[in-house]
């Protein structure tokens, strides 16, 4: 059987997404902002936690992790190299491991930039990714512990996903994203339909996620860093593409 999922607010805009096998009844919270919204997922869905898996050490990802196990008992997972500064961690997990919620095989692909070791975390079976911090739909995370060429690598590594995966990330930030995506590509026909879509969602009350790896290479500046076009529209034409995303990640901090 496949996952299910289910994405709800936290805090101010963080997501929480609950990751659910419906074979053996594990479910994963993917990130812990805070304890109550994931308590009201549970019940809504009248799943039990058995799992948080952590994408970065962050406190508005971390927050809600000690009351949910002191209640759940649930385990705790985090990225290796930052497991020291994540609260409860049972087990870690490193780039290219495996892990699991019930039947439900999750990829460990470790993508510093944002923290210096968060996980991404992939599913291939059913085509869904958990990008924490790193890829928002239209943005990325700022670069804060890791180097901008190691962001640039993690962009690669997220844009060489299949083009029909579903990206979960950890923010709803996509509107703001877009007001600035189209100052760097304003003739992106792609960018300008998302535009149009993202608004409509927001409107409707609904989140703009998930999003696709196809839609996301289409219209994310941030994944489009080696597009000549791109590297042209920030003055930039012929540079390496590492340069160049460090442009569009500077120019995205003053907006
Ligand atoms: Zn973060």
């Amino acid at each position: 059987m496949s996952a299910q999922t289910r994405l709800f607010m936290c805090l101010k805009d963080n997501f929480g997404v609950l990751l659910h096998d419906p074979g053996s009844g594990r479910t994963a919270a993917i990130d812990a902002p805070e304890a109550a919204p994931v308590e009201a997922a549970l019940k809504a869905t009248g799943w039990k936690l058995t799992d948080i898996l952590v994408t970065h050490h962050h406190g508005d990802h971390t927050g809600g992790i000690e009351e949910l196990k002191h209640r759940h008992r649930c385990r705790v997972v985090a990225p290796d190299g930052e497991a020291g500064a994540v609260p409860e961690v049972d087990e870690t997990m490193r780039d290219g491991g495996t892990v699991r919620v019930g039947a439900l095989e999750g990829r460990v692909i470790e993508t510093p930039g944002h923290t210096s070791a968060p996980a991404t975390l992939y599913y291939p079976a059913d085509k869904l990714v958990f990008a924490g911090d790193t890829l928002f739909s239209i943005g990325c995370g700022r670069v804060i512990e890791g180097t901008m060429e190691q962001m640039w690598q993690s962009m690669l590594k997220l844009r060489a996903l299949p083009d029909d995966t579903m990206v979960h990330c950890g923010h709803e930030y996509t509107l703001a994203n877009i007001r600035f995506a189209q100052t760097i590509e304003p003739n992106n026909t792609e960018l300008t339909a998302r535009a149009a879509e993202a608004a409509k969602q927001i409107a409707d009350g609904q989140w703009t996620i998930p999003t696709t790896i196809d839609e996301e290479k289409a219209a994310n500046p941030f994944l489009r860093a080696d597009v000549p076009a791109v590297a042209a529209a920030v003055g930039l034409a012929g540079k390496p593409a590492a340069e160049v995303f460090a442009e569009i990640r500077a120019r995205k901090n003053k907006f």
